[in-house]
């Protein structure tokens, strides 16, 4: 086996590829740009080269610095992980002639699969199924569309260089042929410096079901089962799942010859992905084939019980494979859920940040992380938003689904918009639990995989006011205990002061949504519980924090919630959602009141009801100075020290905002 790899890629691939790398007892070299200089995959590997700056295509791209860093460092080989340079043949090309091995398929077989065109008729000469449609040289636009007309539509324009949904237009009419064609040139000369295109049926109800097929130098092949990644957005994949429901182990064999006779039509060598749509009626047509390593590999893996990491590096090294078709066995269900900084309600959009807070799910036999990122990372411009796999595996479909939620439930993530609730509500709805997959699955259920979650918002205004409450009342414990005055009003905590006595009343902010509060503390010490109003609606709470962990106890449903501050602003996690809220007013019967400044703040938005003390009076602490009507109830302001009222900023009858300064007090000289 090799004694040194360099891994020629970062994030949670390059940390999933050192795993093995360890476990085979073979050092690892990572290699870095100035924006990962700190990240997991550097810290996690035996030795690391800074290959260049933060854009992949100064260092992550850039083939002789690459070369270079395996040179420098003694590596025999490289693994390319995906995405980078990993189905790039020039780069398989500098491997052979700076005698590295590439782990990864021969040369000719990249070439051979870089066109989709190519491809598409390379298989079909094998006699591998294929979606009807044109793949010629012929680039003429009336050829084009002549192409389509015969064929009917809709049809899928394709940019026969594309990756990544790039460069695709469905078409749906003759008259919108000629307008779809110029939008999909002009994306795959963009994406890839080349817009040819090749015409496809589009297929309305498809599903995207893949097979992982594996050879070795010495005339091995072999198929484990396929994965089903029809769950998509802007044709990407988001869960996938293997094997694929109702896929029976007949469909299997076929897919998977299929699959293996794409492979050998251009000698393959290694781990490679062959897609197919599958079609309602059990029909499948050859898509594309992927010449590297999947970053859907992992659900693989879960039901064949194999490393796929390792079989690369034993095949790499002129191994045999190390199982027969016959040995492949496939147990149980799998499911991943991509992890991704990105804005679901925002079509998806990627978003960068900071990682202020991190906690997945804890790993276990069932639920796997593969992730390259920690706590206090950036998710930055510079590559992929993705932040992490989440893979999880059961005895059936059913349970494995359970199983998704609930880590997905436990998976914390503050700094950033993330698609964590998407994918927990996909994972939970009716239809994805009935498994009516195909790739139209997001639009299709869009309603429930988006809802308003209204409900939600009030709940989580109810344990956002009972953390506050909280954690104040923890605040005030440590300040009275360290303060100079144990016995100073400023710091007990035992009851709410200088307007109604043990009652509460803030504003909070949640999810864009403004709440008022009200907090009624009833009882002392270890038997306090409070009624919380949010929203007119009046809970009895209890609860209490330990770290991060809210245990809640609203009207007597008791549940866990992670809340995680960061600039003022808190997460708040459930089971069913991560919400941001923050407090918008000061708080009148905050014990950091102290200050003096806060309580002479409105406590909402309300209205003066009268003045008590005329501008530029003297005053003692704690005498009131107006009243203010809110939320039907009256409070009164007080001084909060001995002092002088310099202005008044409002009148009586006069509309105030929560927040807002009410009037200009100067402490008196001690
Ligand atoms: P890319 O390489 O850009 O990711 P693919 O050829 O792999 O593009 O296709 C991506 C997705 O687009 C597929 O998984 C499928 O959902 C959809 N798709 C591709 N071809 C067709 C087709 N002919 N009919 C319907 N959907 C298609």
């Amino acid at each position: 086996m090799f004694n040194k790899i360099l891994i020629a890629n970062r994030g949670e691939i390059a940390c999933r590829v050192i795993k093995t790398a360890r476990k085979l007892g073979i050092a690892t070299v990572a290699v870095y740009s100035d924006a990962d200089a700190n990240a997991l995959h550097v810290a996690m590997a035996d030795e690391a080269v800074h290959i260049g700056g933060a854009p992949s295509r100064e260092s992550y791209l850039v083939i002789e610095r690459v070369i270079e860093a395996a040179r420098k460092t003694g590596a025999e080989a490289i693994h390319p992980g995906y995405g980078f340079l990993s189905e790039n043949s020039e780069f398989c090309r500098a491997c052979d002639a700076a005698g590295i091995v590439f782990i990864g398929p021969p040369v000719g077989a990249i070439e051979a699969m870089g066109s989709k065109s190519a491809a598409k008729r390379i298989m079909e000469e094998a006699d591998v199924p294929l979606v009807p449609g044109y793949h010629g040289e012929d680039q003429d636009p009336a050829l084009l569309k002549k192409a389509a007309d015969d064929m009917g539509y809709p049809v899928l324009l394709k940019a026969t260089a594309g990756g990544g949904g790039k460069g695709m237009r469905q078409v749906w009419s003759a008259a919108e042929f000629d307008e779809g064609l110029a939008a999909a040139k002009r994306e795959a000369m963009n994406g890839f410096g080349d817009d040819r295109m090749l015409v496809e049926k589009y297929l309305t109800k498809p599903r995207h079901v893949e097979i992982q097929v594996f050879c070795d130098g010495h005339g091995n092949g072999v198929f484990l089962a396929e994965r089903d990644c029809s769950v998509q957005r802007r044709h990407q994949k988001v869960i996938e799942e293997a094997p694929a429901p109702g896929v029976d182990p007949a469909l299997r064999t076929r897919m998977g010859e299929a699959a293996l006779q794409a492979a050998k039509a251009i000698n393959y060598v290694g781990a490679g992905t062959v897609e197919f749509l599958l079609d309602e009626d059990g029909s499948f047509y050859f898509m594309e084939m992927n010449t590297r390593l999947q970053v859907e590999h992992p659900v693989t893996e879960m039901i064949t019980g194999q490393d796929l990491v390792e079989w690369q590096l034993r095949v790499a090294y002129g191994e045999t494979l190390p199982l027969t078709q016959e040995q492949v066995q496939i147990k149980g269900h799998a499911f991943e859920a991509r992890i991704y900084a990105e804005d679901p309600a925002n079509d998806f959009l990627p978003v960068t940040g900071t990682l202020s807070f991190l906690e997945p799910p804890e790993e276990s036999r069932h639920v796997r992380v593969d992730t390259g990122v920690l706590q206090g990372d950036e998710v930055s411009v510079f590559y992929d938003p993705m932040i992490a796999k989440l893979i999880v595996w059961d005895e059936d479909r059913d349970a494995a689904l359970r199983r998704l939620g609930k880590a997905l439930s436990e998976y914390r993530i503050s700094g950033m918009t993330t698609n964590v609730d998407f994918l927990y509500n996909l994972a939970t709805c009716e239809p994805f639990k009935a498994a009516e997959l195909d790739t139209g699955f997001i639009g299709k259920h869009h309603d429930k995989i988006f809802h308003d979650g209204e409900q939600d918002v009030a709940a989580g205004a109810t344990l956002a006011a009972l953390y506050l409450v909280l954690r104040r009342a923890a605040d005030a414990r440590h300040g009275s205990a360290a303060a100079h005055d144990p016995y100073s009003p400023w710091n007990q905590s035992n009851a709410w002061r200088l307007n109604e006595p043990h009652v509460h009343l803030f504003e909070l902010e949640l999810q864009g949504q403004h709440f008022p509060v009200v907090v009624e503390q009833l009882g002392q010490g270890s038997g306090i519980s409070y009624n919380i109003t949010v929203a007119g609606k009046t809970v009895r709470a209890q609860g209490k924090l330990a770290g991060s962990d809210l245990y809640a106890d609203i009207d007597g449903y008791r549940s866990r919630a992670t809340v995680a501050e960061h600039d003022g602003v808190y997460s708040l996690y459930t089971q069913e959602s991560a919400q941001q809220f923050s407090q918008v007013t000061a708080d009148l019967g905050a014990e950091d009141a102290g200050s003096g400044d806060a309580a002479l703040c409105a406590p909402m938005n309300g209205t003066i009801v009268t003045l008590l003390v005329e501008p530029g009076s003297e005053v003692k602490k704690d005498a009131a100075l107006l009243v203010m009507e809110a939320m039907k109830m009256e409070h009164t302001i007080r001084a909060p020290a001995d002092g002088t009222v310099k202005a008044f900023y409002y009148a009586a009858g006069e509309l105030v905002e929560g927040g807002a300064d009410l009037l200009d007090f100067e402490p008196a000289a001690d």
